[in-house]
Formats: C-alpha cells, sequence, structure tokens
C-alpha cells in the first residue's frame, strides 16, 4: 500500500501523426508520485503535456506506456477503484446544453454508479454557488457559472483526489477567488489537488508542492518555498576598475571570478538585500567601473534545468 495519492512510472504518451504530420511525443517517460492530502502544481507552458497527463489519469487519454497508479489502484488492474478515486475539471468545456445544471449533476453521478440516497446534488450546488441556477437551462449558464458546473461535477462521487487543468485559465477574478476558496475548503476536509497552471503566482499561491513539465518531462519537482528559492535567485555582475584579488565574502553572497575579470555575486533577495552585497564588495575594496544586476524568472529556471539534464 502506498502513501500517494498518484505514483506514475515511466509514463509515455505518443499521438499519432495526422495528415503526414511526424507523431508526437507528448509524454516522454514521466515518473512523479503525488503525496496524499497536498495540493500539487502541475506548471508548464502550453504544449508542455500537462492536459495530456490530466486526460490520462481522468481515463480520457490512453497511455502508449508506463504505470499509472490512482489511490493505490493500478489503473490497468483496477480500473474501477481508480476511476472511482479520482474526479476531474477538464479544460474544456463540454456540457450538454439540455441539462439543468441539477440534472446534469445527477447524471454524472449516475454515471459513477452513486445510489440515489447518496447523492449531494444540493449541497454541491450549494458549494458552488449555483443554486438558484439549479433548474435553468445549462444553455443560459453564463462562461464563469459552466467552469463552476464542471468543478460540481467531478465532486460527485466524493473522489480522494481532486484534478483541476488550468481551472483560472481565461476566468475573471471574482470566479478565480471562488474557485481557489472551494479548493482550499476541499484539501482543508482531506482532499488531495492536483492542478495545472501556466501562470506562476497562482502555482505559488495555492501549492504546496510543484512539478514543472516541459516538452513531455517533468524537469523540477520540489515544494513549493524551495522553488521559490531558485526564483528568488538574484546575480550581481561587478566590472571591477582593476585587477581583483580578493573577492567579496558575506552570509548569503556567493562570489565568483569570471575569467574576463568581472565578479559574479549570487544571492537570494528574500534573504540578503542589495545594499549589503554593494557592501560586501566595498569591505573587499573592490572598486566598481559597471554593474548589472540580473532576476531569475521562470524562464531561467527552465533554462538552467533544462541545461544541467
Ligand atoms: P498542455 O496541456 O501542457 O498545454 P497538451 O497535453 O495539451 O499540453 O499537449 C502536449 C503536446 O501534445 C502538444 O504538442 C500538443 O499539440 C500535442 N497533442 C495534444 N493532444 C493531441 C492529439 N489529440 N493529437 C496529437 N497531438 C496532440
Ligand atoms: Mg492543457
Amino acid at each position: 500500500m502506498t502513501e500517494d495519492a498518484i505514483r506514475l512510472e515511466a509514463l509515455r504518451k505518443t499521438y499519432k501523426g495526422q495528415k503526414g504530420q511526424p507523431e508526437k511525443h507528448a509524454l516522454k517517460g514521466i515518473d512523479l508520485a503525488v503525496p496524499r492530502g497536498s495540493v500539487f502544481g502541475l506548471l508548464g507552458p502550453n504544449g508542455a503535456g500537462k492536459s495530456t497527463l490530466i486526460n490520462i489519469l481522468a481515463g480520457l487519454v490512453k497511455k502508449t506506456s508506463g504505470k499509472v497508479s490512482i489511490w493505490g489502484f493500478d489503473q490497468d488492474e483496477n480500473p474501477r477503484q481508480s476511476r472511482a478515486s479520482i474526479g476531474v475539471m477538464p479544460q474544456e468545456l463540454n456540457l450538454d446544453p439540455f441539462f439543468t445544471p441539477r440534472a446534469a449533476l445527477e447524471v454524472q453521478a449516475g454515471l459513477y454508479g452513486v445510489p440515489k440516497s447518496e447523492r449531494r446534488s444540493d449541497e454541491i450546488l450549494r458549494l458552488i454557488g449555483l443554486e438558484d441556477k439549479a433548474h435553468a437551462y445549462a444553455r443560459t449558464l453564463s462562461g464563469g457559472m459552466s467552469r463552476r458546473l464542471l468543478l460540481g461535477k467531478a465532486l460527485v462521487h466524493k473522489p480522494s483526489i481532486l484534478v483541476l487543468d488550468e481551472p483560472t485559465a481565461g476566468v475573471d477574478i471574482a470566479l478565480r477567488q471562488m474557485l481557489w476558496e472551494n479548493v482550499r475548503q476541499l484539501n482543508a476536509q482531506g482532499m488531495t489537488i492536483i492542478l495545472t497552471t501556466h501562470y506562476l503566482e497562482e502555482a505559488q499561491e495555492m501549492c504546496d508542492e510543484i512539478a514543472i513539465v516541459n516538452q513531455g518531462e517533468v524537469i523540477a519537482r520540489d515544494t513549493t518555498s524551495n522553488m521559490l528559492d531558485r526564483l528568488d535567485q538574484r546575480s550581481m555582475i561587478i566590472h571591477p576598475a582593476c585587477e581583483v584579488t580578493t573577492l567579496p565574502q558575506a552570509d548569503g553572497i556567493d562570489a565568483e571570478l569570471r575569467a574576463d575579470g568581472a565578479v559574479v555575486l549570487r544571492y537570494h533577495s528574500n534573504q540578503t538585500s542589495a545594499e549589503a552585497v554593494l557592501e560586501a564588495v566595498h569591505t573587499a575594496q573592490i572598486t566598481i567601473r559597471d554593474v548589472k544586476t540580473a532576476e531569475a524568472d521562470l524562464e531561467d529556471v527552465f533554462l538552467s534545468l533544462t541545461k544541467s539534464v
């Protein structure tokens, strides 16, 4: 028995090429474990493979090879239990225009074999703020309401794991806040949450742990605070007026003498101020001819990670 909510081993997905296009290696051997109880972020640019991964978990896309285990159930050996353990809010709107929200929840519950006595449609409508739209036609719902209904549909069978694929892409601030409120509440009740996003700030705010996916590979996997630490890295590049003999030394500053004579000082802006860095430069009796700073952003992290692989 594993303690992980999700465990992926060497997961691959190759889409067949269409109309003379080459085949697409969307997932190139993903190994990933998502701990139970966490809010886990899959972060990566468009085309990274996030939806492919999510849709494999949801049983909507067939993997090419590898192992998928959901709540301890192997997806191939125990398809029913693994499906029952997970609820997915897809990236695309896929609502039937002829169902009212309440009917859509009931139908979904039926699909998951939830007996009538255990259905919670009204409770879910309350949670997603659609009580007063319970009997409205789906086609009269706004985009935001439709997305809330998708969240509701993902919850009908009380899954242990809730997966949200780009839940806030293109939604307004009010809905975004409502979604995050829902997510926090569900997580506080013990639900494991996995969400994908290409907004860094969103992942920072919501997630305990993050995996960065790029071109079908996990290129980093860490707690959010460790990941932020990397993002918080700054460099100051000093071009000295004369040759440097002593490098600046101070806590939290990593100094390096470059071949061209410049001094590169790396530090974390949440621990060390630029002023403290300059002070260390003065203490080392370096006269500054020119100074430049560079701050790491997500792209730098991508670049530095892909280079080191
Ligand atoms: P993300 O969700 O991170 O934006 P996707 O999983 O949607 O990424 O896509 C990953 C890659 O797989 C992209 O290059 C995309 O064009 C390709 N892809 C996705 N779905 C299909 C499909 N049904 N057929 C062929 N290629 C696909
Ligand atoms: Mg996607």
